[in-house]
């Protein structure tokens, strides 16, 4: 239940009031088998609301030991959870995509609170998101083996697909809801268990996530939470992937820290999920319907306030239609990019997540404009509002020698280039050690197959500039990450297939 202490943080206090039959959902301890506690060192910090800077919480900044006691639950209940049938598992995943189903609000509202995105998108992370369990629900029931004609009589090849073990699920907060969900989903279908460690920036949302699977009645053991600070997480970060009993590290966020999390997981030669950055070109070609492209530039891009790893980060315009495309585009930001706190109705542009989002965005900015850029709208923070608001902006004229030019920008700044031939606008999007979404804008048939087969990116959007959900596969190639999230693929992160050989049975 929540304190009257937290709800004196609360600066905003009518946004949760309005829910307070349900307060329960902000909750301020971790969860390690089953119990709500706090950090053995009982060390604590705040979460931080990004639209007025204030503090929401405080909760447990734990250290290694935490994360041990977190995985050891986590493996002592994988001995039970994966001899569950699958039906179990689907009703239980059911009932828990049911309460989420049921707490939309609550949960958006913690979500809007600590990522500062504006309450439609959190209500839109929570249907997104949830769908992701009512899909492994349905998926779990089809994790089926294969019998195989054996090359020797009297023998029988069976292969089944066996759960990993305790699966480390390390979250980033531009999703704070749907990461989880889309790992802890697949992997409970699976028959594994888990330890997460939510972003420090939005460890609320997985702390009201867990206390739903909790209601739902997922056993105790089967989904930890252990929360902490920037500075506690490449320790926490360590246990999570060298601990004999954890066997798979699925891991969204920064391909920098990837990288390090995959040499830890090397050494135990551990299996990996990893959804790291991407550099998303968005191709508008002459055949294009130009004010369909611009419209769907603004989902591409604006979404979470350029916050995401699949955002358009490249607009490559071709020449031909560059004015009419920047135009259209431009109308649409001053009319629907409207700054303020995600709690303010109308709003649907949030503040950035933390100080160094800010700072990284004005730089890449001011850098660009310095050498010659032109913000054709924006260009500039909205300090007006708030510390960490930066306005909605077009950047043109960009040149190689910006660090915009090649950077993933995580925020509100759209980069317009020109591009004169197919062959060309292919070379560009494909001059990038990253690999996740691309966008394509084509009429011509035969020219959306070709960017199907040439783009090197693990999704292509033709004509669309939303590509997510549970059905299909996401993931990226290159320095993009390895493995796929939803689709029927999903679940094989977090399974190995045994081979049982089984001869003279009949003698
Ligand atoms: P972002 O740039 O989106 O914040 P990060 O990759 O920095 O993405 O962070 C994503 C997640 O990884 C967060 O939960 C963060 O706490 C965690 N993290 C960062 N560094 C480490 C580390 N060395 N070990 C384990 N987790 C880490």
């Amino acid at each position: 239940m929540i304190s009257s202490c937290v709800v004196s943080l609360l600066n905003k206090p009518s946004l949760f009031l309005k829910g307070s039959r349900r307060l329960h959902l902000l909750n301020k301890n971790a969860y390690i088998n089953g119990q709500w506690v706090s950090a053995g060192s009982k060390a604590v910090f705040p979460v931080i609301n990004p639209a007025d800077d204030k503090v929401i919480t405080e909760v447990p900044d734990m250290e290694a030991a935490d994360a041990k006691a977190a995985v050891d639950a986590a493996s002592s209940a994988f001995k039970t959870w994966k001899d569950t049938t699958a039906k179990e598992r689907s009703y239980i995943l059911r009932k828990w995509y049911d309460m989420c189903a049921k707490n939309t609000d609550h949960l958006a509202q913690i979500i809007t609170a600590e990522s500062g995105k504006p309450l439609a998108e959190s209500k839109g992370e929570i249907v997104y998101g949830n769908s992701f369990l009512e899909w492994f629900a349905d998926t779990a029931r089809h994790i089926n083996g294969e019998v195989i004609p054996s090359p020797w009589p009297n023998k029988t090849i069976m292969l089944t697909r066996q759960p990993l073990g305790v699966v480390s699920v390390i979250t980033p907060w531009n999703f704070p809801f749907a990461m989880i969900t889309r790992k802890v989903g697949a992997l409970m279908a699976a028959g594994c268990t888990c330890v997460i460690k939510p972003a420090e920036d939005t460890p609320l949302t997985a702390l009201a996530a867990a206390k739903l699977a909790e209601e739902a009645g997922v056993p105790k053991g089967v989904i930890n939470v252990v929360t902490s600070s920037r500075k506690n997480a490449p320790a926490i970060g360590k246990v999570l992937c060298e601990d004999p009993n954890v066997g798979c590290i699925s891991f969204t966020g920064s391909t920098h820290v990837g990288k390090i999390l995959y040499g830890m997981a090397s050494k135990g030669i551990k299996r990996v999920s990893l959804e790291l950055g991407g550099n998303a070109p968005f191709i508008v070609f002459p055949s294009a319907d130009i004010e369909h492209a611009a419209e769907h530039a603004m989902l591409a891009k604006f979404r979470n306030n350029g916050q995401a790893c699949v955002g358009a980060n490249r607009f490559l315009i071709h020449k031909d239609v560059f004015d009419t495309f920047v135009q259209a585009f431009k109308k649409r930001i001053a009319k629907g990019c409207i700054m303020g706190p995600g709690t303010k109705e109308g709003v649907t542009c949030g503040p950035l997540i933390n100080t160094e989002q800010a700072k990284k965005v004005t730089g890449l900015v001011d850098d660009a404009l310095s050498k010659g850029a032109k913000a054709l709208i924006g260009g500039k923070p909205a300090v007006e509002i708030g510390s960490k608001f930066y306005e909605s902006t077009i950047l043109t004229d960009v040149k190689p020698e910006m660090k915009i030019y090649a950077e993933e920008i995580f925020g509100p700044v759209a980069v317009c280039h020109k591009f004169e031939t197919e062959q060309e606008v292919v070379a560009i999007a494909n001059g990038t050690r990253s690999g996740l979404g691309s966008y394509v804008f084509t009429k011509d048939l035969g020219q959306a197959f070709r960017m199907s087969r040439q783009l090197d990116f693990g999704m292509v959007a033709i004509n669309d500039g939303i590509l997510s959900a549970a059905e299909p596969a996401f993931g990226g190639i290159k320095e993009s990450g390895i493995g796929r999230e939803g689709s029927k693929h999903g679940v094989e992160e977090y399974t190995d297939i045994k081979y049982t050989l089984f001869s003279a049975l009949d003698k």
